[in-house]
């Protein structure tokens, strides 16, 4: 049985403008030990399904499943969840600050939160206390645990929200943007930690994320969301190396390479839709390049490509045009073009490609094949 088991999760809100529709059929699952990498631009619902699951978005119209350890999260009562919540489920969100109470010892907030689950007298719950700031590489443990919020550093408080979330072993840790307001040392440092405490309790985390780097770094399995839809599901290798849809493709031709000092970085053309009204079809199709007909009317399910059973994308283009390659770029257009549809750009792709050297995010082309191919 899998440790969490989402199926067509629908969350929305009404709100005085419309009902805005955050998460549309998401569904995913997750095994003990496992990292799954949630990613997507700001408002592709990937916070939301998540807080969900863990009863965190009150007002919100829900429907769906989420099992968790067999039981449905969904149909539990808020004293239920709040029995979960910190117990088996432990959350890290992006600012420490706004979850820990400035107003009180960082020790004694740890120590509130263990006796509040557990029967442990005050004494054991502050030597865990300390022993969990030591655990999280928090330096002079004893002595840190008597100073405010305010006297640690963003890492430092970070470490100490990961100690929080640890202190009763969780089986699933949900990181939601864990690293994003700390600078690349400090960000390296939390996830080894993360690792590290993975490695050694075999919790599993859901990592939320619109950093590929971070994904790279820890995540075995990747789902890409827009539009509170997944666009696609993958393990981590065939992310950066074989993905299928064309917004995965953008996202990572928009990453930053220290090699390519003289190009600038690209950037996926258009905004995210509004969820309120929804584009019909394929919710990217206003920012594909490779539009066709169809996907302007139907939505393209989530459907198994590139013969891999654990990977699937929600789009109608050929299942087997994988990579972020030039050449599968001009496949993708040349099967957008037969199909009718397609853009300029698209069509340029199309053609035979030039023999000018680099022409797209990180791909050389090869000047022999290509003078043969133009002679
Ligand atoms: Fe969506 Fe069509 Fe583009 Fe695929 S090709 S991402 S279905 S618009």
């Amino acid at each position: 049985m899998p440790l969490l088991e989402v199926e067509d999760l629908r969350v929305s809100f009404p709100t005085p403008d419309g009902v805005v529709h955050a998460v549309r059929g998401v569904g995913f699952v997750l095994d003990r030990g496992r990292t799954l990498g949630v990613v997507g631009e700001s408002g592709s619902g990937k916070s939301v399904a998540t807080q969900t699951i863990v009863g965190l978005t009150q007002g919100a119209r829900v429907s769906g499943h989420a099992r968790f350890e067999g039981v449905d999260l969904l149909t539990m009562t808020p004293e239920q969840l709040r029995a979960i919540r910190g117990v088996k489920i432990g959350m890290v969100f992006q600012d420490p600050l706004s979850s820990l109470h400035p107003y009180y010892r960082v020790g004694w907030q740890i120590v509130e939160m263990l006796r509040a689950h557990t029967d442990m007298k005050k004494d054991a719950a502050h030597r865990r206390a300390v022993e969990l700031l030591g655990m999280v590489g928090i330096p002079q443990p004893k002595r840190r645990a008597e100073e405010y919020p305010h006297q640690f550093s963003g890492g430092m408080r970070q470490r100490v929200m990961i100690a929080m979330a640890l202190a009763l072993n969780p089986a699933l840790l949900i990181a939601d943007e864990p690293t994003t307001a700390l600078d690349v040392t400090v960000q390296a440092q939390i996830i080894e930690l993360m690792k590290k405490v993975q490695a050694e309790f075999g919790t599993a985390i859901i990592m939320i994320t619109h950093d590929l780097g971070v994904i790279a770094d820890m995540a075995d399995d990747v789902m890409i969301m827009y539009a509170g839809r997944v666009m696609e599901q993958v393990d981590r290798r065939n992310a950066y190396y074989r993905p299928h849809h064309p917004y995965t493709v953008g996202l990572l031709e928009s990453l930053p390479e220290a090699s390519r000092e003289d190009e600038r970085l690209l950037s996926i053309p258009g905004q995210p839709p509004s969820l309120i009204d929804p584009p019909s079809g394929c919710a990217f199709h206003p920012r594909c390049r490779f539009v066709m007909p169809r996907c302007r009317v139907d939505e393209p399910p989530l459907q198994r490509v590139g013969g891999d059973s654990v990977h699937h994308s929600a789009c109608w283009l050929p299942g087997d045009l994988l990579g972020v390659s030039a050449e599968t770029d001009a496949d993708r257009a040349r099967a957008a073009l037969e199909a009718g549809g397609g853009t300029p750009e698209s069509a340029e792709m199309s053609r035979p490609a030039e023999p000018t050297g680099t022409v797209r995010t990180g791909q050389t082309l090869d000047m022999g094949a290509a003078e043969e191919d133009n002679p």
